[in-house]
């Protein structure tokens, strides 16, 4: 769950002021009514438009949409993480200062950076740059790559959307792998929102991209044996998004042009992205990265009450390979490392499993029964 705030929204047919709650998710706005469940309003952030309005207040429209529906924040904190989130919006009078100063440090960054590269080569600056990125650049990163990847994963069953959980007889199983992921975020305390989905890819794998997009195929479902191994899975990909590795990846793999695509605040569609959706869905990490994402799976998974030692499991089952590009053969040292590794500082369940049987079972259908 993102940021939060009251705001005044009008449906656009009456005249009438509903005080709302606004909360902003990975990937849109939505417009909240007490004591409703449906939302009045999601609107992507990529939509939004900004319309005249008086000082202090942030009058917002969805783009191209017929009816005349508005929301109206006065909560400066609340204005600025949408403008931050939103492309086309950008506040003028307070925030073009901002912007220039934001122009300012990054052409400072990407000078910095060029010194980088000049000496110890791109690698090494994506590294020394990364934990530099602001985390709302991270989440405009992130979009873009998300949107690229989702064009190249390829879905191994085009008779229906690559995304699971979406049809009638998916949603039970929708609702169950959320009770899971809430679970898991909420221990996490990320800077971002996260948001995981399962797509319909059949191998045993998952991956985190930028911007806390993470992605688990239902091959990994359907090897599961229970939820905490899905569970452990996750928890390591969140390891990944907490360390920011995807970001490092990009960077490395899109270079120069990626960072100057930053500088000018548009990495939406450039061929930076191309390259970076690749780099990210292509890689193998390290030793050392794969290691430290383990370690805050496991305490991820001990924090949330979870059987930290499911991750050794699976990654046994699957030969060690859990990611894209990870090419492990089950005998493999490294993998057999891992896993007793886990099984060393993993401490044993304490609890019940993290899903009771009926939302396991649910969760086992979230990419359609049979
Ligand atoms: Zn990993």
């Amino acid at each position: 769950m993102g940021a939060s705030g009251s705001g005044i929204f009008f449906d656009g047919k009456s005249s009438e002021r509903h005080v709302v709650t606004i909360v902003l998710d990975g990937q849109a706005l939505i417009v909240k009514q007490e004591g409703q469940e449906t939302p009045l309003a999601v609107w992507p952030y990529d939509a939004l438009e900004q319309v005249t309005s008086p000082d202090g207040v942030l009058r917002l429209a969805l783009h191209g949409s017929a009816d005349l529906a508005r929301v109206e924040v006065r909560d400066p904190t609340l204005a600025g993480a949408i403008d931050d989130l939103s492309i086309p919006v950008d506040r003028s009078g307070m925030t073009s200062r901002r912007s220039r100063r934001k122009v300012v440090v990054w052409s400072m960054a990407a000078m910095a950076s060029l010194l980088l590269m000049a000496v110890f080569g791109v690698p090494y600056a994506a590294t020394a740059l990364t934990p530099l990125v602001p985390y709302a650049a991270e989440m405009k990163l992130g979009q873009a790559v998300d949107r690229q990847a989702r064009t190249m994963f390829g879905n191994d069953d085009p008779s229906k959307p690559l995304e699971c959980g979406t049809s009638s007889e998916e949603k039970v199983g929708a609702a169950a792998f959320g009770r899971l992921v809430a679970r898991l975020e909420a221990v996490a305390a990320l800077p971002m929102p996260l948001s995981v989905t399962v797509i319909r890819k059949n191998d045993a794998n998952a991956v985190a991209l930028p911007g806390g997009h993470v992605y688990v195929f239902k091959g990994l479902i359907d090897k599961a044996k229970n939820a905490d191994e899905v569970a452990g899975v996750i928890a390591h990909e969140i390891g990944h998004v907490a360390h920011r590795d995807g970001t490092r990846t990009v960077l490395q793999g899109a270079g120069l042009s990626f960072l100057f695509g930053m500088v000018l605040g548009d990495f939406v569609g450039g061929g930076a992205v191309v390259i970076g959706a690749k780099t990210v869905l292509q890689m193998s990490y390290s030793r050392e990265v794969e290691a430290a994402a383990d370690r805050y799976g496991i305490d991820l998974m001990q924090k949330a009450g979870g059987d930290a030692r499911a991750l050794a499991s699976i990654l046994d089952r699957i030969a060690g390979a859990i990611e894209p590009g990870f090419k492990v053969l089950l005998n493999h040292p490294a993998t057999k490392e891992r896993v007793a590794f886990i099984m060393r500082t993993a401490r044993p369940a304490a609890g019940a499993a993290i899903l009771d049987a009926s939302d396991w079972a649910a969760l086992k259908t979230i990419c359609g029964k049979g």
